[in-house]
């Protein structure tokens, strides 16, 4: 039986969410009418199979879409360098009369999944399937990929810490236990002002990770993965969007000293706190103010995103220089593994600009 967490959200098991595609969003749960809507968190092998799932009494499905979502969430995300490959969801009409909207999420209940970049449309679809109705929010065993989506959902509607969160989603459902990756990333979560921030340096930090993991793991890190090359013309557009951009766009610009070539961005810069060393991936241990805006002039670097001009990385490289691509001049260093600032932080991966070697200039 799903367990009823507020007036029309439920959170339960696979087999709760067949019940009722099974026997139709009916049945008048306690506390919250017939279910409408059913939020899947599953891996994508599960979500296949459970769509084709066919036990005795059958299960229509008629898809209606998949979607697409990149750079999902709050804030400027269309400028993040970093943000999310494609990622999919997919919305369809499921149950006996096709009456359930159902909206699956491929997420494996692992440390490194990245919970974070599904966050906004599980909470967006939870918050719009309540107000027409009833849903249940459900994952494999209903304890650590649905418990970990309804704590960012309440986390953001009641503003409550994490721990008030979890503590009192277990009034309601004493299972709850996301893994411990969901844990640090529903931090992080907390962090940004409940809210996926692609501007916050915890989030870019946390792409960068992503990033470093998928290097690790063998993936070829192509040019889609790299931000773009702030030194090539951008195409004019003529969309509101293109205006607003350029309006904004006043933050400081980092050219190579010798050419004079734009290669950075402020926005492509990834900040660390001086001389934290290699706690500074510890983001619990900061609770109070923005320690990134501490003074780093004990930083003879600034480490910035993976862009796109940064032809040894594409070639699949652990480690290497960073050249301007237009003259040559030495700029810094690449290593996935990290690299040392001279303020004793280890940023990983890093990817390296000597201060002494580009200049900095408003736009
Ligand atoms: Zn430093
Ligand atoms: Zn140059």
């Amino acid at each position: 039986m799903p367990y009823l967490v507020r007036e029309n959200l439920f959170i339960g098991n696979i087999s709760d969410a067949a019940e009722i595609l099974q026997n139709g969003g009916g049945g008048g749960a306690a506390g919250g009418g017939d279910f409408t809507h059913i939020l899947s968190v599953l891996s994508s092998a599960s979500i296949s199979f459970f769509s084709e799932w066919r036990p005795s009494v059958s299960i229509p499905v008629k898809e209606i879409n998949k979607v697409y979502v990149s750079g999902a969430g709050s804030g400027d995300s269309g400028k993040c360098a970093l943000s999310p490959e494609k990622l999919l969801y997919s919305l369809e009409y499921a149950g006996r009369d096709l009456k359930l909207v159902r909206m699956a999420v491929p997420l494996k209940d692992t440390e490194n999944e990245d919970l974070l970049d599904y966050l906004e449309v599980c909470i967006d679809f939870i918050d719009r399937s309540r107000k027409e109705g009833s849903v249940l929010v459900h994952c494999f065993a209903g304890v650590s990929r649905s418990a970990a989506v309804i704590t960012a959902y309440l986390m953001r509607m009641e503003n409550l810490s994490l721990e008030d969160a979890l503590e009192s989603l277990r009034k309601s459902y004493e299972f709850v236990c996301p893994n411990d990756g969901f844990l640090e990333q529903l931090r992080m979560f907390e962090e940004m002002g409940f809210k996926v921030d692609h501007s916050s340096p915890i989030y870019k930090r946390f792409r960068l990770k992503i990033l470093g993991e998928s290097h690790f793991s063998g993936s070829r890190i192509d040019s889609s993965k790299l931000g773009a090359d702030p030194g090539m013309p951008v195409q004019i557009s003529s969309d509101v969007e293109g205006a607003t951009k350029v309006e904004t766009n006043r933050s400081p610009t980092y050219r190579c000293k010798k050419c004079r070539r734009i290669v950075a961005l402020q926005e492509h810069v990834v900040d660390h706190i001086p001389g934290e060393g290699e706690t500074s991936f510890e983001w619990h241990k900061r609770r109070s103010g923005n320690p990134f805006n501490k003074s780093n002039e004990s930083c003879s670097s600034i480490f910035i995103e993976p862009l796109r001009w940064m032809k040894a990385v594409e070639e699949g490289a652990l480690e290497g220089k960073l050249s301007c691509v237009h003259c040559d001049a030495r700029l810094g260093y690449f290593n996935w593994a990290g690299i040392q600032c001279s303020c004793g932080s280890w940023i990983t991966p890093a990817f390296q600009l000597h201060k002494g070697r580009v200049d900095i200039s408003p736009v």
